[in-house]
């Protein structure tokens, strides 16, 4: 199993193959070889799998159509060339046998790196080229290039290329170490993570950061440290994940997305972590984030009077609390009150 530190920081093993991509007699050869491999996708975030823990090996066949089979790159292997992995978008009814959709946030925490990589990228060109295949400058369709990730509009000459919307995800640690929490309006029983919201238009990701948690809960923030990013292809994010320092802890939610948050100890925590961690592997379904039941064991931790339940492994805000947890902030270590019980002793 593949987990958030070894997928999303370190190098690919997907060789995106920028010029490989460019060149379309290249793709129609390997599009032939009994050697390449197709990744069906199926609708928003979905690829369609035998099984959660790996990706079938399916062949490219019929004719190479650069307007729907999508070049996703090249895997490397031991004393062979090089493998072209090649993805399309699918109707579920169409799948072969014995394939069923399955979701991305279910399959990718189960799926080795390199797989994970690309059934991400996958779900992204597929969805993106579907979504987006109108050119914003003239309204006319847009055709396919560079493998599905250019689009071409012959009326206005010019390329559009896929959009990642960023967005900032920041766990905010107050003085004595407690975790900042929300439920958002939209979200089903005791769910609460980390906050999150879009990046705007000029503006860095720090200052989004700022802004989100000023907006949503009311904290002014003392320091802002970068942990990573995630791509989160629903359909097009690219989730920035931060710690930050509150400078002050009275909260105060907006409403509007954020209706309720409150600081929460490690040991509460961890504590709900392992006890949603067992009812997923009990109820053998695999990873899930809000496995049902899961706050039976932990009703005392709870946020207006319902026991929460907390992101699933694989997302970025479960990877924030994981490393909160270990001690892995980069935040500077919070200034002594003169007088807690913890001050050191005055010299
Ligand atoms: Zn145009």
């Amino acid at each position: 199993m593949s987990t958030w530190r070894d997928i999303w920081t370190e190098a690919s093993a997907l060789d995106r193959a920028e010029l490989l991509r460019k060149d379309d007699d290249w793709l129609a050869t390997s599009w032939r070889s009994p050697r390449s491999w197709l990744v069906q996708t199926v609708g928003p975030g979905r690829i369609a799998m035998a099984e959660q823990t790996s990706l079938p090996r399916l062949r490219p066949r019929g004719t190479f159509d650069a307007q729907r089979h999508f070049f996703l790159g090249t895997l490397a292997e031991q004393g062979a060339e090089p493998r072209a992995v090649f993805t399309t978008l699918e109707h579920e009814d169409a799948l072969p046998e014995g394939l069923t959709a399955i979701s991305l946030r279910t399959a990718v925490p189960q799926l080795p790196g390199p797989e994970a990589d690309i059934a991400v990228a996958a779900t992204a060109i597929c969805q993106w080229n579907h979504r987006d295949r109108f050119c914003p400058g003239c309204g006319n369709a847009s055709t396919v290039t560079d493998g599905g990730f250019a689009r071409w509009c012959d009326t206005c000459e010019r390329f559009t290329f896929p959009r990642n919307d960023a967005a900032v995800i920041a766990a905010v640690l107050d003085d004595d170490d407690r975790i900042l929490l929300g439920h958002q309006k939209s979200w089903g029983g005791g769910r609460v993570s980390v906050l999150a919201g879009f990046v705007e238009s000029g503006e860095s990701l720090e200052q989004a950061v700022h802004r989100e948690i000023g907006e949503e809960v009311g904290v002014r923030l003392r320091e802002v440290s970068y942990l990573g990013s995630q791509p989160w292809p629903y359909p097009r994010s690219l989730m920035v994940a931060y710690f930050a320092r509150a400078a002050d802890t009275r909260v105060r939610v907006d409403d509007m997305e954020i209706v309720d948050a409150d600081w929460f100890t490690r040991e509460q925590v961890a504590r709900v972590i392992a006890a949603q961690d067992d009812a997923v592997a009990a109820s053998g379904r695999g990873a899930s984030g809000w496995p049902d039941g899961a706050e039976s064991t932990t009703r005392d931790v709870a946020l207006g009077g319902v026991p929460i339940s907390l992101p699933g492994p694989g997302t970025i805000a479960r990877r924030l609390i994981e490393a909160w947890l270990a001690d892995e902030t980069g935040l500077s270590v919070p200034a002594q009150t003169p007088g807690s019980p913890d001050a050191p002793p005055h010299a």
